[in-house]
């Protein structure tokens, strides 16, 4: 049995990102880019209005004010998207909108709350600096300029700067393809009433549904009986995937083979057994440098082995840096015993409250019960070396999603 520090080391030693391909910018969100982006154009292209005026020649109205405006001719009218056709001279101005180029000869725009049209001219009550409500050219982006970094993930923002820059597909890290297979006799599947003895197969689901949150693409492979045959043919079809995962038949049972199986089609088991509560059994192995997880088969124990394992085994692959979930530092709201030796995960609610975060369990802590991992949003961690917290302790938590961030705003913000 190797500790749960000792199993993460050996899976992430063994993954390596994955290979880069061109994506459309509109499948590129949350992807991990493999290349730098050089801007090839200045952003704005040309100096332009950042209000809706006139542009004028910042001299003509030096001494304007409300009681003795500058009064100017107008020359045209320059919406956004056109381009004035004249230049302006002394005693000119140009009727522009928010992000009409700047006519040639202008250095400022006076926005129309400022002024007051009459016939072909217009009064100017103020005073314009030069520059005066201009946009640079290249104010925003200059040619040339290193804007978005090989490294970096695509949010929103650098895909609308990726549009801006008129690259419509953009070169990120592959996303896995992350074969699940489901284990046992028992199960059925999930449009099916199960009969005596049977359950329905929920695992594939949560764990499809995981790999699709770390962003991996999930393939379901099925169940696989609990036979040699079915197995061996469920994993071989499976190893076509980035990476395979199965749930159930890991532990001693006689029907627990997928970790011979594994060994069957040819993979090195790295190890098969972790000091963790919920998730003991866990068998790891490579075939052919492919990381193969034959994860327990309780949907606890399943979800939260994915969660410590292949969750930042995945985001290693997609090219992530930071590959954990963040973690916050939280009151025990109760006590709790444990066993040594072993790190356990107890399903948590934690919740900013009074200025600090608050964990309670969330019910009975057995790892075949769902229901309280429903009911959580982070795991609480207790290390191997301790056998028991009390209420009020500081503990570290895992946060499983961002619902922390929906409670009411704390009140240091
Ligand atoms: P096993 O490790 O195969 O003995 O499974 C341990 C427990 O998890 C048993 O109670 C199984 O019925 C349950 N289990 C295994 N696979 C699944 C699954 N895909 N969905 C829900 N429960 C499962
Ligand atoms: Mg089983």
């Amino acid at each position: 049995m190797i500790s749960v520090d000792e199993a993460l080391k050996t899976i992430l030693e063994a993954i390596h990102p994955l290979g880069c391909e061109n994506v459309p910018i509109t499948s590129a969100l949350g992807c991990v880019i493999g290349e730098d982006i050089v801007s090839g154009r200045n952003i704005p292209p040309l100096a332009n209005s950042a209000m809706d005026g006139y542009a004028v020649i910042a001299a003509d109205t030096a001494f304007a004010n409300k009681g003795k405006p500058a009064v100017l001719d107008v020359l045209e009218d320059v919406p956004a998207g056109r381009v004035a056709t004249q230049p302006i001279r002394k005693g000119q101005a140009i009727r522009i909108m928010t992000g009409a180029p700047l006519p040639e000869g202008a250095d400022a725009v006076v926005r129309v709350e400022d002024t007051e049209a009459q016939g072909g001219r217009v009064k100017i009550f103020v005073a314009a600096a030069s520059g005066l409500d201009i946009r640079e050219a290249g104010e925003d982006v200059k040619t040339g300029e290193l804007v978005i970094p090989r490294g970096s993930v695509l949010r929103a923002a650098e895909i609308g700067m990726l549009a801006a820059l008129g690259r419509s597909y953009v070169s990120v890290h592959q996303r896995p393809v992350v074969a699940v297979i489901s284990t046992g006799d028992e199960l059925v599947e999930v449009d099916e009433t199960p009969g005596p003895g049977k359950i329905v197969n929920s695992n594939g689901y949560s764990l499809a549904a995981l790999v699709r949150e770390a962003g991996g693409i999930p393939l379901q492979a099925g169940i696989a009986r609990d036979t040699r045959e079915d197995l061996l043919a469920r994993f071989r079809t499976a190893a076509r995937a980035d990476i395979v995962i199965s749930s159930g038949g890991v532990s001693v049972g006689d029907y627990d083979l997928v970790k011979d199986i594994m060994a069957e089609i040819g993979s090195r088991i790295q190890f098969w057994r972790v000091a963790m509560r919920p998730g003991r059994p866990l068998a790891f192995g490579l075939l052919e440098g492919k990381p193969l997880f034959g994860l327990p088969g309780n949907p606890v124990s399943s979800m939260v082995s994915f969660e410590q394992f292949i969750r930042p085994a995945i985001l290693k692959m997609r090219g992530y840096r930071n590959i954990y979930r963040r973690a916050v530092r939280a009151e025990m709201k109760e006590g709790f015993t444990k066993k040594k030796g072993l790190r356990y995960f107890l399903r948590a609610r934690v919740e900013f409250r009074d200025g600090k975060y608050v964990a309670a369990l969330t019910g009975e802590q057995g790892s075949g019960i769902l229901k309280s991992m429903v009911l959580a949003n982070g795991l609480i961690v207790l290390a191997e070396d301790i056998t028991s917290v009390n209420p009020g302790d500081e503990v570290a938590v895992q946060l499983l999603d961002n619902s922390l961030d929906l409670t009411p705003v704390p009140d240091y913000l």
